[in-house]
């Protein structure tokens, strides 16, 4: 079955039980702005699961295009992509376990026909401290349908995923017992992180065997949840049984809900029996198109090939949903997902434009079953061949960077910097130099490896939240000069582009240093320009404030840290100025003062003493508040 008659299978199966068919939200949600995305089925839901009536009844069935950015780092191994679709089904207060189970079942083996022998099942192993019991009901359902087939249907505990890698699995088992952080669903996680007034409850999750050789670098030992590939999550029935009404205590709800979403491209890989998501019927032509347009094969480009693949296509339906290209939240995004697919495709020999190619087979593989690809197809081509020129143009100036940079040679410095402020790879780098006759410096590895090597170092000094480099001092002076700084740099980006950014800071009680790439000695006008943007922030008096984010979620919303800098699981947000007139977004540890005005006491006003050379390409100020 291809993907397509499998995702129109499920629509169908589930109509014909009931189920009202409704369409997919779009990829940017639309009364929600705590997330930039859709990210799973359920979450459109989320109000219905809480007890809000349904406009279309009890029973529903979708298939939810959706969007991860955080995934972005797994794609390129084979079964993640940060866009995807999850087939889902609910039960809003209506039929529960006994219906759900079967009906997985037969729409698994019977119609897409699955091979029931390759098929895994993990349940619930309770939570005796709250009493909530092991999930023996749903497992019995289970061990009842794999009998059915004259399979085995052991069952067996393993708690979390490290009991998992430490036992394995023995001989005849299926149905596997995990704990609260593998099949408990509540909107935070674990029973303990449930929020209190929150349904929950007990979920079952269904993987499917490739009986691919297992990997001991994850771990011993193979088991359901291993990520070694061998095991694939294809979906996950949560069973909302309960709600929990305090810290500790759950109690059994009247009407329980089921939740139901699968990775559509995942049961697509089941059904070929190839663990590669790659291979599918909405996705190998992409692949394809880029072997004909690089002359390269999938099977030496993998990776290459599965980024840009994947990228493009979440590109191609943000771009139907309505966002463009853009430096903030989902412009953000898809810039940097359009951006890479082109850096990835430089390793493919590609270095011309080739979206007007690809993206018009995108759109192509959706236009029957998404009326909305085929309405904006040609509006979709044009937001991304645009884009792309555009970039090149970006690149371009990096090159003649390069050029500038390399009067004598080209450094490990000069690599890095190229590669992080124009996106530019190493490859492209040392190639671009090849041709243009421009030495590269005998040691110019070692300096590029010490530099990400540095960049790493930062970002475990940042992960134990010390900031170094003059962000130490708490004082009230310090506080002002922090603040200022932020300023300055919005200023600079202001006056000069957004590939300005902080290459250094340092602060103490009398003045601010603060460091930035630019080629080129700043005029005097240009000084006066600086001062007169940061005094009149200073004289509106904005707001100053800080959330913690996610760190994916802060950069995705555009917010800028320093040059190289790596950051803990989350961060903290300053924003300056109000949500409609914001003058700075940076990503700091702090201190700051609480609003710009602050800066301006006393009558004193932000003055730049100093501008100089630090290094090649890089300028540095210092300023003072007097
Ligand atoms: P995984 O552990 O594989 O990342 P998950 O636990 O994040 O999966 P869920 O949040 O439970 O997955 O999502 C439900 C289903 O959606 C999964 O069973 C899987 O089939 C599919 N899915 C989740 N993330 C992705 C992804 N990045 N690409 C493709 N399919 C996905
Ligand atoms: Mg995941």
């Amino acid at each position: 079955m291809t993907a397509q008659e499998i995702r129109n299978s499920y629509l169908k199966f589930f109509e014909e039980r009931g189920h009202k068919v409704i369409p997919r939200a779009l990829l940017v949600p639309q009364n929600d702005p705590t997330t930039l995305f859709t990210g799973s089925g359920m979450q459109p839901m989320i109000p219905y699961l809480l007890g809000e009536t349904h406009p279309e009844g009890v029973r529903i069935v979708d298939s939810q295009t959706c969007l991860r950015a955080m995934d972005i780092e797994e794609v390129g191994d084979n079964r993640h992509t940060t866009f995807f679709e999850m087939i889902g089904n609910w039960s809003l207060g209506d039929y529960f376990k006994a219906e759900q189970v079967p009906w997985m079942w037969e729409f698994l083996t019977e119609v897409v026909k699955l091979d029931p022998s390759k098929l895994y099942i993990t349940c619930f192993i309770g939570a005796p401290e709250y009493d909530i019991p092991k999930d023996t009901e749903a497992a019995g359902m289970w061990q009842k349908l794999f009998e059915s087939k004259g399979l085995s249907s052991g069952v067996a505990d393993i708690g979390s995923e490290e009991d998992g890698y430490r036992r394995g699995i023995k001989d005849g088992e299926r149905i596997f017992y995990y704990d609260g952080s593998k099949n408990w669903w509540s909107r935070n996680g674990n029973p303990e992180k449930t929020p209190v007034g929150d349904p929950c409850g007990p979920d079952s999750e269904m993987f499917y065997d490739f009986g691919t050789p297992h990997n001991p670098e994850y771990g011993e030992h193979c088991h359901p949840n291993c990520d070694c590939g061998r095991f694939m999550e294809i979906g996950n029935n949560v069973f909302m049984a309960y709600r929990k009404e305090a810290e500790g205590k759950f109690v059994p709800l009247e009407k329980p809900n089921i939740d139901h979403g699968s990775g559509l491209e995942r049961i697509a890989a089941a059904a070929l029996d190839d663990p590669d998501v790659f291979k599918i019927s909405v996705m190998w032509p992409i692949v394809q198109k880029l072997e004909a347009i690089s002359g390269k094969r999938y099977d030496s480009h993998q990776e290459s090939m599965r980024v840009i693949a994947d990228h493009l296509r979440a590109a191609t339906f943000l771009a139907v949903d309505g966002v463009v290209p853009s430096n903030k939240e989902q412009g953000y995004v898809m810039r940097r997902l359009l951006r890479r697919a082109i850096r990835f495709a430089f390793e493919l020999g590609v270095e011309q434009n080739f979206l007007q190619d690809v993206v018009p087979v995108i759109a192509d593989l959706y236009v029957d079953d998404y009326p909305e690809v085929k309405e904006n197809r040609e509006k979709v081509i044009e937001v991304l061949v645009k884009e792309e020129k555009a970039f090149r143009q970006t690149l371009r100036k990096g090159i003649a960077e390069m050029q500038k940079m390399a009067s004598g040679e080209l450094s490990g410095a000069d690599i890095f910097r190229l590669y992080d402020t124009y996106g530019f790879p190493v490859e492209l780098s040392t190639e671009e130099a090849a041709i243009k006759n421009v030495e590269l410096a005998k040691d110019w590895r070692e300096e590029f490896d010490e530099q990400m090597e540095e960049q790493r170092e930062r970002s475990k000094t940042a992960a134990k939240g010390a900031f170094k480099g003059g962000l130490g001092g708490h004082t009230m002076q310090h506080k002002k000069y922090h603040t200022a700084t932020h300023l300055l740099q919005s200023a600079l980006r202001q006056l000069f582009g957004p590939e300005l950014r902080q290459h250094g800071s340092n602060i103490t009680e009398e003045r601010l240093r603060f460091d930035f790439n630019h080629d080129a000695k700043l005029t005097p006008e240009e000084i006066k320009q600086l001062e007169e943007l940061v005094n009149g922030w200073i004289a509106e008096d904005v707001p100053v404030k800080f959330t913690e984010y996610p760190t994916q979620e802060a950069l995705d919303m555009g917010a800028i840290g320093p040059f190289g800098e790596r950051y803990a699981d989350t961060v903290k947000v300053y924003q300056m100025g109000p949500d409609d007139h914001i003058v700075s977004l940076e990503i700091c540890g702090g201190p700051h003062v609480d609003h710009t005005g602050q800066l301006g006491e006393d009558g004193k006003k932000f003055k730049i003493t100093k501008e100089e050379s630090s290094s090649a390409g890089i300028r540095r100020i210092k300023a003072v508040l007097q």
